[in-house]
């Protein structure tokens, strides 16, 4: 399309979108243009009964007997080999459990164990320096009790900070401020010819962008439940660990379900072979149930082209909304983070303006186009607006809707409005 789409050609590109039945497995709210899947995905229809039979049948009448009956006990393994399927594993290599945070401290961990034993000269974790807060700070607690050192780069200085004495690479595959994304393969293939294990956090990837992590070469991996996997607030997380290294160290938090037998009740630990080790204590079912019910839309599109169609739908959208920023909002003083090549992009649109970004994400939603505002450094990491673009339930005629009304809140000036400017706790 060289020039400009219009609502009609939008409406008609959903009416021809393969995938545009996956919408109705959700329950989207009337009036809501919902660009905020990358930071907390819908309800699938489907969670509301299943999680209501979780609780008053398999809680409220069969009680403890469900660990058995309902399969609560190994829901953390059985949740895993679904998420496995969209992240390139394979079935028994990945759990669902815990948060992102807690995950990575575990991979993390298990990287420098192995690290020491294999190169003990090593001192450095390397990352970037606008990686997602929380890995930063779980990397730097760890490198002060381990005596690490942590690195952070500006992604264009990644490579050759590449060194020998980098223990572990701890990247998030898909930026979350930005939305670019990293070549996790070409990466760890760099990584690895210095000796150097890699750590990808998929907070931004898993559900958004094809992986493939048994082919990427990736040592570990650790994901969020509640982003585009739509596993609801709080969703567990989980982990993949590459099979050669599973088996080779405890992770620091061994409780008892990650003990190979954690009904002997033996007073000493064994860990569990495989994945399973990387579990803690007793996970929470109720949260499992929800996000069981995400990966079940989630994988509902593999009869539609799974991931491959997906992506062609993601990158089709957010280069949509790119073409409409460029043409529809010029002069408006925005720029765009994300990058514009395909390749380098994951299922998000930046933008940036020097002032007035929260304001203007504030002024959207009350018009009901919800995205999502973050904060620069006042430096080189400006401002963001996010919009996330989940393909499993956007289609093209929000993507023109959202940008207009984005037009008219800069054409009006109603972004300038006192209202838009307080700050709520959560932006
Ligand atoms: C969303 C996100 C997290 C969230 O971590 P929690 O432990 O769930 O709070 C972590 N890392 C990245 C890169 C994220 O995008």
């Amino acid at each position: 399309m060289n020039l400009t789409p219009t609502l009609q050609d939008c409406e008609l590109l959903d009416l021809q979108d393969p995938l545009r039945s996956l919408r109705q497995q959700f329950d989207l709210p009337p009036g809501v243009i919902y660009l905020d899947g990358n930071s907390l995905g819908v309800l699938p229809k489907t969670v509301p009964a299943r999680v209501a039979h979780a609780v008053t049948h398999e809680w409220g009448t069969d009680l403890i007997k469900s660990w058995n009956s309902a399969g609560w006990f190994n829901l953390p393994q059985r949740v895993g080999d679904k998420i496995a399927r969209v992240i390139g594993a394979q079935p028994g290599e990945v759990i669902a459990a815990d948060s992102t945070s807690i995950n990575l401290f575990k991979v993390l961990a298990a990287a420098l164990h192995i690290a020491k034993a294999d190169h003990p000269h090593k001192t450095k974790i390397v990352s970037e320096r606008s990686n997602f807060p929380t890995d930063l700070y779980i990397a730097e607690a760890l490198c002060k009790e381990r005596g690490y050192s942590l690195q952070l780069v500006e992604a264009e200085d990644l490579v050759a900070a590449l060194q020998a004495d980098v223990a572990v690479l701890m990247l998030t595959h898909v930026n979350y401020r930005t939305g670019a994304m990293h070549n996790m393969q070409a990466i760890t293939a760099i990584a690895h010819a210095q000796g150097i294990l890699t750590v990808w956090d998929l907070a931004h990837s898993a559900g958004a962008v094809p992986v493939d992590l048994k082919g990427s070469g990736a040592d570990f991996a650790v994901g969020c439940g509640y982003k585009y996997l739509n596993g609801g607030p709080g969703a567990p997380a989980f982990v993949w660990v590459r099979p050669q290294h599973t088996d080779r160290f405890w992770q620091p938090l061994a409780g008892w379900w990650g003990h190979a037998a954690p009904f002997a009740f033996t007073p000493d630990y064994q860990p569990a072979q495989g994945i399973t080790r990387y579990q803690c204590g007793t996970q929470p079912i109720l949260s499992l149930t929800a996000l069981d019910c995400g990966l079940d839309a989630f994988l509902a599109a593999e009869v539609l082209g799974g991931m491959a169609a997906l992506r062609q739908k993601s990158l089709a959208l957010t280069g949509l909304f790119m073409q409409l920023v460029r043409t529809r909002l010029h002069g408006h003083g925005f720029g765009i983070a994300t990058p514009a090549e395909e390749a380098l992009r994951g299922s998000q649109v930046s933008l940036t303006r020097t002032e007035g970004a929260y304001a203007i994400v504030q002024a959207l939603i009350a018009r009901g186009v919800i995205g999502d505002f973050r904060a620069g450094d006042g430096g080189q990491h400006p401002d963001i607006l996010r919009f996330g673009f989940t393909p499993l339930y956007v289609g093209y005629a929000d993507v023109w809707q959202a940008a207009e009304h984005l037009c008219q809140v800069m054409q009006s000036g109603e972004w300038q409005d006192a209202r838009f400017a307080q700050k709520n706790a959560v932006t």
